[in-house]
């Protein structure tokens, strides 16, 4: 039996389109993932009733005693999948993590060292209509324009220049793995703290695939939602010593009571983390990531860096003489979803940059593997070569369809169930 179906005809008929929308289509959108039906049945169960503002054993609401095992359950199970000494899993987003960290580490007016967000970075790294950018004094370190690696010249250079007390590091749209002790190193050297937000790359580092950044840096922010493929939301961690303002940022800093049926996904989800399976599923991401990555190299398009190490790549369209607007709205046709994306240098605008961002995650979780990336790739270049041809679009919509039909997504199961 179906509550929203009966009750709210509206709003069931949209979420229905979005589950077919999911199952019909090939997400491509390197920040999303799906799921497992067990996350989602935590973030839908009775938990979203609780009020429990406070931590576990010192709340301001009588009745947490339940509520306070999953939050301690959640802890821990992170604590132990990153190797830190203190987490927070109550972060609404990994926006929210992130006001937290810069509320313990800075003050407002004070210079923070962060990735350009032209390059790679991420909107609550200072750009200026966020409230980092509102509150803080940012500067940005970039990528080489030779070979669009992190320039660790330039993060070293900026840093004596202008004394920053942070330095993040952490992308939303950086194809390789960063090296989080060089950045150790150069905090260390003028002194500045280091927040890493590992948001896009965290469930490589849970599976042991890509650098971890918690034994090298002062705080590390996190989403629960993208490579972790837990529920949507944010996670911060940070050494005991500062465990205690850290907290007190988090909740009264920057958030009321937090969200404990989605606390108890985030718990679900590091426990699937912590299974071998993950770790499986990780290093088939970036197999799928490479696979994908040099077909495309091989038909025409240029990667930014050259290809990929992680779970993204950056594809410059405009060798094909089109722009990332049109790119992404032809692929979005065919059922294929990504989104256009500047890439570092780029001579276009925001609206309509050279690029698209591709990443593998949730089509791994789909079960899909090489095979299947060389026949997208084969189909993202013959649309992208084409981006006017009907029938190439069509053709390429049923072959799409005919591919997600055999890959279901996790949510399917609790239709099943629910049915
Ligand atoms: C996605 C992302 C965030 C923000 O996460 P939200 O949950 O959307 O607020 C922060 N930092 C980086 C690097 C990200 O990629």
């Amino acid at each position: 039996m179906n509550f929203i179906e009966m009750d709210d005809p509206d709003i069931w008929t949209a979420i229905s389109a979005e589950q077919a929308r999911q199952q019909d289509g090939l997400e491509m959108i390197a920040s999303e993932n799906f799921t497992s039906p067990a996350v989602m049945q935590a973030v839908g169960s009775v938990l979203t009733n609780k009020y429990a503002e406070g931590y576990p054993g010192h709340r301001y609401y009588g009745g947490c005693e339940f509520v306070d095992k999953v939050e301690e359950i959640a802890r821990n199970r992170a604590a132990a999948l990153f190797g830190a000494e203190h987490v927070n899993v109550q972060p609404h987003s990994g926006s929210q993590a992130n006001s937290a960290v810069y509320l313990t580490a800075i003050q407002p007016g004070d210079t923070v060292l962060a990735f350009d967000l032209s390059h790679g970075g991420h909107l609550t790294h200072g750009m200026k209509l966020n409230s980092s950018g509102i509150l803080y004094r940012f500067v940005h370190y970039g990528v080489r324009r030779d070979n669009h690696l992190l320039d660790f010249d330039q993060v070293a250079k900026l840093a004596r220049e202008h004394k920053p007390k942070l330095i993040v590091a952490g992308a939303s749209a950086y194809p390789r793995e960063i090296q989080h002790s060089r950045f150790a190193e150069i905090a260390r050297e003028v002194g500045a703290k280091l927040m890493v937000d590992m948001a896009h790359y965290a469930g490589l580092v849970a599976a042991g695939i890509h650098d971890n950044p918690v034994p090298v840096a002062d705080f590390v922010t996190s989403t629960t939602h993208k490579t972790l493929r837990g529920p949507r939301g944010g996670i911060a961690m940070c050494r005991a010593e500062n465990s205690k303002s850290l907290d007190r940022s988090v909740f009264p800093g920057t958030q009321g009571g937090p969200l404990m049926h989605v606390i108890a996904g985030k718990a679900v989800a590091f426990g699937e983390a912590l299974r071998p399976e993950f770790k499986l599923y990780a290093m088939k991401v970036v197999d799928n990531a490479r696979a994908l990555a040099s077909a495309l190299a091989s038909g025409g398009v240029k990667l930014v860096s050259g290809g990929t190490d992680n779970h993204l790549m950056l594809v410059d369209v405009t060798p094909l003489g089109i722009g990332g607007k049109l790119a992404e709205e032809v692929l979005d046709q065919c059922g294929i979803t990504c989104n256009k994306n500047m890439i570092p240098y780029d001579e276009r605008k925001p609206m309509d940059p050279s690029g698209i961002r591709l990443g593998t995650p949730a089509l791994t979780t789909r079960g899909m593997g090489t095979d299947e990336m060389s026949s997208i790739a084969t189909w993202i270049l013959r649309v992208l070569k084409s981006p006017q041809s009907r029938s190439t679009i069509d053709a390429t919509k049923r072959e799409v369809c005919e591919l997600a039909e055999q890959y279901p997504v996790p949510a399917a199961k609790l239709e099943a169930v629910e049915r």
